[in-house]
């Protein structure tokens, strides 16, 4: 599972530009030392007492399962999220009220599956505006709502520890932190309902950021981050799984044709925030790893990155390794000297407090780097390769990447880094419109590399935040794919 480093700070010893970070000691293998930068470091500050209080607190209402109560104010989904718009408000009283606090929701009509009667579904949302580029989001998000057995069951009790508890407390513990902080892009942090009956609230929520016009960079989502072990004893401690789609679920015929000819089966931009995600978790080799999966969710299941991908945005679910089926979606009971239930005693805190460092370190980098550009690479019938791409407000450099078509992972070093705005001879010059704003396009000539043997991806750098690498195939953008005009 040895991963590399990359895009970080190495990349900038052969650039020249006098940036204060240079500054930062390098270890003998060349790697940036992360320690030095430990002040920095907002996953340091992750509290397992404050994830347990979370829990507990959680819990105490009994269920949270979507079709329970919303009068009771002490039990049920009503009371557990008014709670959750609550916290939400002292944190942002904590912050000289830099968060919008907000329930984003709407009534559901019954469905003929799990909404039995119309039901308002309502997720607890905290947006932490950007200072620089607002309009650009990261979320991070688990799903609040809770169930037994029967997914109808609203009234006996369903804890949810694990799934999916572990993901919102970590929601809690990230909007915590980081309000403390200030960051050019907008985090979103949202603690959605209607998952288990059926991706709803995600669903209510990806709806919601679209007709906001917002252009969502990432979205980590997170279900069931608090057990290490399976029911038959086996473990992993160190690793969660990070899911992402290959093909895109907003593809159309068009872009499939386009792929056909130009390749992208396994750059959707949710693969590429995959391998970045791991990347990050390899330079902290004693914290949480990532395990890649590349597919969407586990087989034959589902999960909240999904409504957002059908909408054409970059998602991806963090999830453990080794599920434990004995400890979710169970009625609470022991049978056979065996005990069912996703209740909090089955937890690993120390395996949701590390998963939890993993995620505010990915928000606070992903906040702090500018979108990865959209990209094209131009190598038909040349002994060249000229890539180009879009603007990224607030970079200082792109680094250009490529890898053989038939490997999985990009080269340990980058073609080469330009600086932003363009110096000369590394850049053509010229404007384009990119989503009707007039911008630069950067671009350079790679001599002598056949574009046909070779994928291309660029990342934007602001100091030492690198963006995920957007890749140079169709599809590849972090954008949605232009659907066709719908006919009447
Ligand atoms: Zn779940």
């Amino acid at each position: 599972m040895a991963r590399h480093n990359r895009g970080m700070i190495k990349p900038l010893a052969l650039f020249a530009a006098p940036l204060a970070f240079l500054a930062a000691p390098l270890l003998a293998d060349g790697h940036a030392e992360t320690a030095a930068s430990a002040a920095d470091d907002p996953g340091a500050e992750v509290s397992e007492a404050r994830l347990r209080a979370d829990m507990d607190t959680i819990i105490g209402f009994g269920t949270r399962h979507t079709l329970s109560t919303q009068t009771d104010p002490e039990r049920g989904i009503g009371a557990a999220v008014d709670w959750a718009l609550a916290e939400f408000g002292r944190m942002s009283a904590d912050c000289s009220d830099c968060l919008d606090v907000m329930p984003v929701g709407r009534v559901v009509e019954p469905d003929g599956r799990r909404i039995p009667q119309p039901t308002l579904i309502r997720n607890a949302v905290a947006i932490q505006r950007g200072t620089q580029r607002p309009n650009e989001v990261i979320i991070v998000q688990g799903h609040y709502d809770s169930r037994v057995t029967d997914p109808l069951n609203g009234v006996d009790d369903a804890p949810g520890a694990n799934d999916d508890g572990s993901g919102s407390v970590m929601v809690l513990e990230a909007a915590r932190i980081l309000s403390q902080r200030e960051y050019p892009s907008t985090i979103i942090y949202a603690l959605l309902t209607g998952e288990e009956q059926g991706l709803y609230g995600a669903g209510i929520l990806a709806d919601w950021v679209g007709e906001q016009g917002m252009t969502v960079k990432a979205v980590l989502n997170n279900d069931m981050i608090g057990n290490s072990c399976g029911s038959d004893g086996y473990c992993e401690p160190d690793y969660v799984r990070v899911f992402s789609e290959g093909l895109r679920a907003d593809s159309t015929p068009r872009l499939r044709a386009l792929q056909r000819r130009f390749g992208g089966e396994n750059d959707s931009p949710g693969r590429n925030l995959s391998r970045w995600l791991a990347d990050l978790a390899a330079e902290y080799p004693d914290g949480m790893q990532v395990r890649q999966i590349w597919r969407t969710d586990r087989m034959g299941r589902g999960g909240d990155q999904i409504p957002f991908l059908d909408r054409g945005y970059p998602a991806v679910r963090v999830t453990v390794s080794v599920e434990d089926y004995d400890h979710q979606h169970q009625d609470l009971r022991v049978e056979d000297g065996v005990t069912y239930g996703d209740t909090a005693d089955e937890l690993d805190w120390t395996y949701l407090t590390r998963a939890s460092v993993l995620n505010v370190r990915a928000l606070n980098r992903l906040a702090m780097a500018p979108m990865p550009p959209s990209v094209t690479a131009d190598a038909v019938v040349k002994t060249f390769t000229q890539l180009e791409w879009s603007q990224a407000f607030g970079a200082d450099r792109f680094v250009v990447w490529k890898r053989a078509t038939d490997q999985s992972y990009w080269d340990d070093e980058p073609v080469s880094i330009l600086e932003n705005p363009p110096s000369d001879g590394d850049t053509i010059g010229g404007t384009g419109p990119v989503q009707g704003v007039p911008v630069y396009i950067s671009g350079t000539r790679l001599e002598g590399v056949r574009g046909d043997d070779w994928l291309f991806g660029v990342s934007a750098c602001n100091g030492k935040y690198c963006s995920p690498i957007s890749t140079a195939v169709p599809g590849g953008a972090f954008e949605p794919v232009e659907q066709p005009e719908t006919e009447e």
